[in-house]
């Protein structure tokens, strides 16, 4: 049995220890983004395939007998690939998605991140999570400062008014109030990642009565067979072994 996980979270690693330990034989798969990745046991490649193409070469190739796609709720480009290439080479799919964050009635629930971005009103001192990429998208607005907490720094140059903090967490609801105060947030931007790892920043804003403006996932690609934890995933993969 050999398996390919499509990573970059830790649910990935997780399933990576929990499939190595029983003995399958599994690569994990990183996009090369992060210039010091937190690494799954078991072997590791990465960067791009060159889209649902090149996945399916790659699956081929290796003979890979299942696909796990356990990156992030908000990797769609390559959760659709993944979903294309499977189709392209029969070989079965999961998507391992951890489940989004229960919703709070004060959050402004919005669609993308330009609409985000519209939903702010100056003067305003923002807590920007939704990663390094998505800057842009918030800068260049007259009375936005902007907090911006990403892994690894954005793309210079960084505008006037952006404060970067490089972090990766998981993070503390006391490290998060103090960080909300020290910098006088008003106002939390994020992505419903999901996760206890990033969640305290929401216990903070709860806390403090803070608004927060929530981007929702994008949808999954249809028919494809989903889970939320990596023992459904397991046991997704044990049951194919012992259909061999
Ligand atoms: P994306 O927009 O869906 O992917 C863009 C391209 O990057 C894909 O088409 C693929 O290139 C390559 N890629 C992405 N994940 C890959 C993987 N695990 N292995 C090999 N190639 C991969 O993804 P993204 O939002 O940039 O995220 C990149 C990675 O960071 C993902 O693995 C994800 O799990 C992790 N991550 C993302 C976020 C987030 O907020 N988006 C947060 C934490 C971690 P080809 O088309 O050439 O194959």
């Amino acid at each position: 049995m050999r398996v390919l996980i499509l990573g970059g979270t830790a649910e990935a690693r997780a399933l990576a220890a929990e499939l190595a330990a029983r003995g399958v034989h599994v690569v994990s798969s990183l996009a090369g983004r992060v210039s010091n990745p937190r690494l799954p046991v078991g072997e590791v490649r990465e960067g791009g395939f060159g889209g649902p193409k090149g996945l399916a070469t790659w699956l081929r190739e290796h003979a890979v007998d299942r696909l796990v796609d356990a990156t992030h709720p908000f990797a769609a480009r390559m959760t659709a690939s993944a979903a294309r290439a499977a189709g392209a080479t029969g070989v079965p799919l999961l998507v391992l998605r951890r489940p989004g964050w229960p919703a709070e009635p004060g959050w402004q629930r919005v669609g993308s991140l330009q609409e985000a971005a519209a939903r702010l009103r100056a003067p305003a001192r923002v807590f920007l999570t939704t990663g390094r990429r998505s800057l842009p998208v918030f800068t260049g607005r007259p009375g936005i400062w902007l907090l911006a907490r990403s892994v690894d720094p954005p793309e210079p140059p960084i505008p006037p008014n952006v404060h970067v903090v490089l972090d990766r967490g998981p993070y503390t609801l006391e490290g998060e109030l103090a960080l909300i105060r020290e910098h006088r947030l008003d106002v939390l931007v994020t992505k419903d990642s999901g996760g206890e790892l990033t969640s305290a920043k929401l216990d903070a804003a709860r806390l403090l009565g803070m608004p927060v403006i929530m981007v929702d996932r994008p949808p999954p690609p249809a028919g494809v067979r989903l889970v939320e934890t990596v023992a459904e995933a397991v046991a997704w993969i044990e049951g194919a072994g012992a259909q061999g």
